[in-house]
């Protein structure tokens, strides 16, 4: 009888609220199971051009192949790939915005079903063994609440059924925003600011994180992973930035 309620009670709700895009109001098609609409899907700027495979900085020319950046030509990053469900730009921006700043903490699904979607490629070659997200600091982390990288990590998790441990990397120091640093100024600000809680044993992590712009957060969590003990890092991020390289 319960149950029965529940049922009734539920597709009351959805006739009264049907699922409607949370970026743009437009009703969902039933049975389609899309976070988005369609059209908000479309304007995620997805990274179509050639880019640099280990810190996926896209290039302008819209053809060639891939090959290494300068940045990673010049310092080898300590991750063996980058991959982001698109462009920070046009919607997918703001979807990061509302996911991170807006409180919109239920976009941690549709948004890491879509990574893990374009992520299931490279993920034949490359199984990793867990999921570790980029820290917020204590204090950052009680201003802001939540940690959109851990929801992030988490429901990656649960999707591939991997651990997704939320204290194992800290950032014990807090830093100041990496914004307007220059490449050797952000490497400055971030020395020594992570650690780890317990020794890795040689298992392969996957790096989770909203954003990647220099890539020199990502740099400095796998550089501490490494010395933990992972056997090697790659990063996952929902979005790349179209920037400059370290220098
Ligand atoms: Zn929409
Ligand atoms: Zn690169």
């Amino acid at each position: 009888m319960l149950s029965f309620l529940r049922a009734e009670l539920r597709g009351l709700f959805e006739l009264l609220l049907p699922p409607c895009c949370p970026l743009c109001g437009t009703l969902l098609k039933s049975g389609v199971g899309d976070a988005f609409c369609p059209a908000c899907l479309d304007a995620f700027a997805p990274l179509d051009s050639a880019c640099c495979p280990r810190c996926a900085l896209p290039y302008p020319q819209p053809s060639g192949s891939d090959h290494l950046c300068e940045a990673c030509l010049r310092h080898e990053p300590p991750f063996v790939w980058t991959r982001c469900l698109g462009l920070y730009e046009a919607k997918l921006r703001e979807a990061v915005h509302a996911f991170k700043f807006h409180g919109k903490v239920h976009f941690d699904r549709p948004l890491a079903r879509l990574l893990a979607a374009r992520l299931e490629t490279v993920r034949q070659d490359y199984r990793p063994d867990l999921l570790i997200a980029v820290p917020l600091h204590r204090q950052r982390l009680r201003a802001r609440t939540y940690n959109q990288s851990l929801l992030l990590a988490r429901e990656l998790g649960r999707f591939w059924r991997l651990p997704a441990p939320a204290r194992l990397l800290r950032r014990v120091r807090p830093t100041h925003s990496q914004q307007g640093l220059s490449g050797d100024d952000r490497r400055r600000n971030l020395k020594g600011a992570f650690a780890l809680t317990q020794k890795l044993a040689g298992q392969r992590v996957l790096l989770v994180d909203d954003v990647l712009t220099t890539g020199a957060t990502a740099r400095e969590c796998a550089a501490t992973l490494l010395a933990g003990g992972a056997s090697s890092v790659a990063v996952a991020v929902l979005a790349r930035a179209r920037l400059q390289k370290l220098q």
